[in-house]
């Protein structure tokens, strides 16, 4: 089927639909209809990735913690972690962090040109595109996943949205029908389409404000698209953890600061092999990740986590220093700390699961 494309008069009309639409009917949200270009920015990096719902106590947290550019870039690095953690995906607050740190070559605020803000850190085509339109009205066009699907089916694209090798197809169609003159509210309006009507499943076409110009509508094939090629499945690792007590202290380990997880702190562990129990793989991942003799005492917990791009199985154990000096293979810094100073450091989703369950030590720590 070949790709349509809109007259001059329909493109003004979709507009016109469109912009009506969402000023009716857009979620009032706390990052919406303000001007703070700091704050878009925070905003548009947590929404990668995750949820409206997940993301809006965070915002209001980090906003509150660091209000400008320079607040952030004062701040330190594991400041903002803890503020972001749980959040997932920490390479986006490393980055954000970083990036602030750099804006002070462009006068200590987020820089009101596309390019320059393009080679800040973790600054994609996206948030570029969403920042520079929303704050200072630039004529970029914004392709999120949202807006990859309503033109997947506007125009019945024959490409794969999972694909990167599609990308450039979708940015294309986003540029060729993007009011210029109203960059922010159009990307806005066809993100917020792509949430609440062009939904991924059951679409809403009966209230859709731009049904006649929809190619999969008129042709009764919004099911087909947007294309999707399928992925493999993710790989899935059992590993095994320890919680180290020594004289009513634990151990916690500092991963190194890029990487998955980078920065935060977690108990010392990892891959079970196949041949060894995972209690077997507990005592020897603590003597080659940090240098020590231990025993296993009890199997506290199994905790089931899934990542972008692979699943753990983690088997928790609670377990007693015998001897040695910490010595990191890995890691870029340790703690002996008491159980309740857990809260000071920022830790990763899989951690928080049996955090909870360390409460007795944590109360007989408090206790003392
Ligand atoms: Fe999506 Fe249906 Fe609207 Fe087309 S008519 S853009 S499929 S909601």
């Amino acid at each position: 089927m070949k790709e349509k494309s809109l007259t001059a008069r329909n493109l003004k009309q979709f507009h016109t639909n469109l912009f009506h639409w969402y000023k009716r009917s857009h979620r009032k949200l706390p990052w919406r209809d303000i001007e703070n270009p700091y704050f878009i920015w925070v905003s548009e990096v947590m929404l990668q990735q995750t949820q409206v719902e997940t993301v809006k106590p965070y915002y209001e947290r980090f906003i509150r913690k660091f209000p400008t550019v320079e607040a952030l870039a004062k701040a330190d690095l594991q400041q903002v972690l803890k503020v972001w953690e749980g959040l997932g995906y920490y390479s986006r607050a490393r980055n954000l962090h970083r990036a602030a740190r750099m804006a002070a070559q462009f006068g200590g605020d987020v820089p009101q040109e596309y390019e320059q803000f393009r080679k800040l850190p973790g600054v994609g085509a996206y948030i570029a595109a969403a920042v520079q339109s929303i704050a200072f009205h630039q004529p970029c066009a914004v392709v999120d996943g949202n807006v990859k699907r309503v033109l997947a089916r506007l125009f019945a694209i024959e490409a794969a949205v999972n694909e990167a090798k599609s990308d450039k197809r979708f940015e294309r169609k986003a540029s060729e029908i993007l009011d210029k003159k109203n960059a922010g509210v159009f990307n806005q309006a066809m993100m917020e389409l792509g949430a609440l009507i062009c939904r991924p499943q059951n679409p809403s076409c009966s209230i859709c404000p731009v049904t006649q110009y929809c190619v999969a509508f008129q042709t009764n094939s919004t099911d087909r698209y947007p294309l999707r090629n399928k992925r493999k499945p993710v790989p899935k690792y059992h590993i095994a953890v320890g919680v180290v007590e020594k004289e009513g202290r634990i151990l916690i380990t500092k991963r190194k600061e890029d990487g998955l997880l980078g920065g935060l702190w977690e108990f010392p562990g990892g891959k079970i092999r196949r041949d060894e129990t995972a209690e077997q793989a507990c005592l020897r991942e603590i003597k080659e990740e940090v240098n020590l003799d231990i025993e296993v005492r009890q199997h506290l917990t199994r905790v089931k986590h899934a990542y972008t791009h692979f699943k753990i199985v983690m088997e928790v154990f609670l377990c007693s220093y015998i001897s040695g000096r910490v010595r990191l293979n890995g890691a870029v810094d340790h703690r002996w700390i008491k159980p309740e100073e857990i809260e000071k450091f920022p830790f990763p989703g899989a951690n928080h699961k049996f955090i909870p369950l360390l409460e007795p030590q944590r109360r007989k720590g408090a206790k003392k």
